[in-house]
């Protein structure tokens, strides 16, 4: 149910079911549960009921500000956050971020901490030089981004440690979060929502919609207040916090599509059971997958096996030259978005929130059927 689903209505088609089930294994733009897509196509047409479609309407409406109000409380419900936090909905996706970020909390004669944990990490360190002062104190570049490096020293006088929870591309993700004396900043573009987290552990929390939350074009900020503020740096409007802040996410046009589309998918997670629920499934189908790529004599996983991601996992074939064959069993089984990331190569598995069981199941067989294949 929760799969995506395409209706065949060429005439060729005729004949094979009307609803074909496809296993969704996209790294980003990651798979929606049905029912949200459902919904947010409603909602283009006829909105809460106005005759009038989401994308037709002034987002200071009531109708809209409900909306943003309801996204925002859930999103601090579910990362356990107090008042003291401001959640922000932006466009410019979780790239901006990494320059918001040291704009913002980066004094002019402070130093930011960065691990070196990928190419999202990478990214955010190449736009924070660009601001100010930054150390990165820790790094797993020689290794291809393998493992994630811990107990890593951290001076206490950095206005900020910046850490990425799940390397998308690499397939690693932090199992525990760095001690520090000073705040941390988590990028969680691809593991938000998957597994309890307390966001008050953390001083600013950002996300990219597109791979747990929602749609590409909202990126989702959550900011401990008393951090902002103290730079010494004047900025453009929309790179301070505080301004989208003041304007209750709304100082310019929002991007009111994604944000619904968040809302949306925060109102299925919460239903459900919210992130306990959904993080013994993540688990569920993370432990089989990967005990399949264990047991498996024709597969081997990239990662150091106490870092591997419950959202993206990443593995190779032992013998490169068979992966073509491999490809089409796959694809007959209608299995989408595995190919590696040119990086890694081989492939990757993204296991969403949205991603039922059942999926892992057919990839899992698929993979057994391809080993008896070469007996
Ligand atoms: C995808 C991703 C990004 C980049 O997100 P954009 O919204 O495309 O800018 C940043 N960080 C992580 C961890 C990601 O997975």
């Amino acid at each position: 149910m929760n799969s995506s689903s395409v209706t065949s209505q060429t005439p060729a088609n005729k004949n094979k079911e009307s609803h074909m089930k496809v296993h969704n294994f996209s790294a980003g733009p990651g798979i929606l549960p049905q029912e949200v897509l459902q919904q947010a196509s409603e909602a283009c047409i006829n909105f809460d009921n106005l005759h009038l479609s989401l994308l037709e309407i002034s987002h200071r409406s009531k109708n809209f500000e409900n909306v943003m109000e309801e996204a925002m409380a859930l999103t601090k419900e579910l990362l356990m956050l107090d008042d003291n936090y401001k959640v922000m909905f932006l466009g410019g996706g979780a790239s901006l971020q990494f320059g918001m970020v040291p704009t913002n909390l980066l004094r002019t004669d402070g130093t930011a901490g960065y691990v070196n944990t990928g190419v999202w990490a990478g990214k955010a360190i190449k736009e924070a030089k660009i601001i100010g002062n930054t150390k990165v104190l820790a790094s797993s570049e020689d290794h291809n981004f393998n493992f994630i490096p811990k107990g890593f020293a951290v001076p206490k006088d950095l206005d900020y440690l910046h850490i990425t929870s799940n390397n998308t591309i690499f397939g690693t993700q932090m199992k525990k979060w760095p001690v520090t004396p000073v705040p941390i900043v988590c990028d969680m573009s691809s593991d938000i929502f998957s597994r309890k987290v307390d966001g008050k552990q953390f001083g600013l929390i950002y996300a990219g919609a597109q791979k747990n939350m929602g749609a590409a074009g909202s990126t989702m900020v959550a900011v401990r207040e008393d951090l902002l503020g103290k730079t010494g740096r004047t900025m453009l409007s929309m790179l301070d916090y505080r301004v989208h802040i003041k304007g209750g996410s709304m100082y310019n046009t929002p991007p009111v599509f994604p944000i619904y589309v968040s809302l949306l998918t925060l109102r299925w997670l919460k239903k459900n059971g919210g992130v306990e629920w959904i993080e013994k499934i993540n688990q569920a189908k993370a432990q089989a997958i990967y005990s399949e790529i264990d047991r498996n004599s024709l597969f081997k996983g990239t990662c150091e096996k106490e870092d591997r991601s419950n959202m993206n996992v990443c593995f190779v074939m032992n013998k490169p030259e068979l992966e073509p064959e491999f490809d089409k069993m796959w694809k007959e089984a209608n299995i989408s978005g595995i190919r590696g990331h040119r990086d890694v190569g081989g492939y990757r598995a993204s296991l969403y929130n949205a991603l039922p069981l059942e999926s892992v199941q057919v990839l899992v067989n698929v993979m057994q059927a391809f080993e008896k294949s070469k007996g």
